[in-house]
């Protein structure tokens, strides 16, 4: 009989509901620490050895992915894997490793790193756009061959029925490998309830608990595990009686879908008539679906920059004008409003940018684009041609001020003359500013007369009206969403773009939690855009409310001195006010939305 391991609970915070009894699939996290170390000359043949078998399961990988690729979004879209394929079987290229291996006694790994930093820097000096780019297909292999040899599992492996993803901290980029479809749970030892993990975990509607400091050094792969969002835990080696419990617990619990909201679409309206947008964000064709299936009207927030995720590499103009109709398309008549790459920060930093010792104010969102002008060429181009056959918009961002909203303005007029010079179909577009900045804040009215909406960030504007970093665990309690000053940022935003006329979206996880989006809608809201699946939840709180009163509510919010005051106030004015919406206990906690 197998030895029954000691039972482990790690606290964390659970970011997107449900419970799940799986297994353990150890996922590394895509950054690659290469040491240096000498091999002694009895074994060069060996370390040659491991080299090419690593090469072999890099390309096995590769056309599996490949495949798959060709399922998903069809043949031309899957012909980049075999620019992987033929590097991997590249004479020059593997023939150049193992001679490094040789010459210089080196581990495998760092002959990797050598002479692919090598060729990067030859491919960087190239002129040619095209052909510059194809250093990020080597980039992407050389990873890949770092994985393998490190023994870790790679990421396009095919799930179990039962895989939860363990992680120290599941980058964006982490994406492009992992079939979020059939993983059943996540499970990462950094991350908050804003972190992108957590976002998309709730998209694609499975459970997953961040911050957990160090669990994923504690398990292994195959391991038995629980995954209780509600109860912010984990459980590693479930003892018999504890599983027993589960197990009955998820059998009771089984999610009946209410049928009534599902079939609800479009706007809703408050009980006083205020009619409420609600729209989706999505990232993933997976949440795709969702989009009319929890009746949003279109796309409020498509975070553009997970398109390149899924390949760890930029992508062509034609292949962004594909994915972009197809977003289109899935919104329909109502639009999609497509984000300019929010590249940086903690979206696929490594990929695409050199360390930067504060990434979250560095060169994030607009400003990679402007210093990168033909990255953000190349996809304004995309859009504009995109919009000739559906209906899209632009945002901006992370735009600090007026002056970035121009510059950004600037090329998108000017991508647009030359198209149109050209003799490219391309369609009008609409150009909106994100404000999840506070000096965007103190000039939205500026910013307002310039653009054709607004959208609040409230996952940034948290973050950095608070100085708050939103995926580090270890300052979670300083991140409050209801703090006044976040009350008021949104307050002023929503009033500037009322004043100028414009609409305003707001699209942070604020809008997905069901309280808070009353809030919302007090703070003057009236279009909000959210995770898809949270639409229903959304609709039946803002149907059953007075739009007068959440105002009351939010003037007495805005007058209060600190977020736990707030947090307070709003517990005890909804539950008296709405008590079959909200009873009491039924409020987010500290930090976190539900
Ligand atoms: C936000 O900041 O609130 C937002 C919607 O964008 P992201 O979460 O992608 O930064
Ligand atoms: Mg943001």
């Amino acid at each position: 009989m197998m030895e029954q391991l000691q039972e482990i609970r790690c606290k964390g915070l659970g970011v997107s509901e449900g419970i799940v009894i799986g297994q353990v699939l150890r996922m590394h996290d895509g950054t690659q620490h290469v040491y240096h170390w000498k091999i002694d000359d009895a074994d060069l043949e060996a370390e040659r050895r491991r080299f090419r078998a690593a090469v072999a399961l890099a390309s096995r990988q590769v056309l599996t992915i490949k495949e798959k690729a060709e399922e998903r979004f069809g043949k031309d879209h899957a012909y980049i894997f075999d620019a992987h394929l033929l590097l991997l079987e590249d004479e020059k290229l593997i023939g150049d490793i193992e001679r490094h291996i040789t010459k210089e006694h080196a581990n495998a790994e760092w002959a990797v790193k050598v002479v692919g930093d090598n060729l990067l820097y030859l491919y960087s000096q190239i002129k040619d756009d095209y052909l510059r780019e194809r250093g990020s297909d080597i980039e992407d292999v050389m990873r890949r061959l770092l994985v393998a040899l490190s023994g870790a599992q790679p990421g396009n492996h095919s799930l179990s029925e039962d895989a939860v993803i363990v992680s120290q901290d599941l980058l964006p980029s982490a994406v492009a490998e992992l079939d979020l479809e059939h993983a059943r749970a996540l499970a990462t030892d950094t991350g908050g309830w804003t972190s992108h993990t957590a976002i998309l975990a709730r998209g694609v509607g499975i459970p997953a608990v961040v911050g957990l400091r160090d669990f994923y050094r504690r398990t292994k792969t195959g391991d038995r595990i629980i995954v209780d969002s509600s109860r912010n835990e984990v459980i590693l080696h479930p003892s018999a009686a504890t599983l027993k419990a589960y197990q009955a617990e998820t059998a009771t619990r089984a999610r009946q879908p209410d049928i009534a909201d599902l079939a609800a679409m479009g706007p809703v309206r408050t009980q006083d008539g205020v009619e409420v947008t609600l729209r989706a964000n999505v990232e993933v064709p997976s949440e795709f679906d969702g989009v009319e299936r929890y009746g949003a009207s279109g796309v409020g927030l498509y975070r553009s920059e997970f398109l390149l995720a899924r390949r760890g590499a930029m992508v062509s103009e034609d292949e962004q004008r594909l994915a972009y109709e197809a977003i289109a398309k899935v919104a329909g008549e109502q639009g999609a409003v497509i984000r300019l790459f929010d590249l940086g920060g903690d979206n696929l930093r490594e990929q695409f940018q050199e360390p930067e010792k504060n990434p979250a104010l560095g060169l994030r969102a607009i400003r990679f684009g402007l210093c990168n002008e033909d990255v953000m060429r190349r996809q304004v181009r995309a859009i504009l041609r995109a919009a000739a056959s559906g209906h899209v918009k632009i945002v901006l961002p992370m735009v600090a001020d007026v002056s970035d909203v121009r510059r950004a303005q600037g090329i998108i007029q000017e991508e647009a003359r030359n198209l149109r010079k050209a003799g490219r179909s391309l369609g009008e577009v609409s150009v909106g500013a994100m404000i999840e900045v506070p000096s965007a804040v103190f000039m939205a009215d500026r910013i307002a007369r310039i653009v054709d909406f607004f959208e609040l960030g409230t996952n940034d504007l948290v973050q950095y009206t608070l100085a708050v970093d939103r995926g580090n665990d270890e300052v979670a309690d300083w991140f409050r969403t209801l703090h006044p000053a976040v009350l008021h940022s949104i307050e002023q935003s929503l009033k500037a773009a009322a004043h100028a006329g414009i609409p305003a979206i707001v699209c942070g996880e604020m809008a997905s939690t069901p309280a808070y989006a009353v809030l919302l809608i007090g703070l003057g809201a009236t279009d909000l855009s959210m995770t898809p699946s949270s639409i229903p939840r959304v609709r039946r709180a803002i149907a059953g409310i007075d739009s007068q009163q959440a105002r009351l509510i939010a003037g007495e919010c805005l007058n209060c001195d600190t977020a736990d005051d707030v947090e307070n106030l709003v517990r005890e004015r909804f539950t008296n006010r709405w008590p079959d919406l909200f009873p009491s206990m039924s409020l987010p906690a500290r930090g976190q939305s539900q």
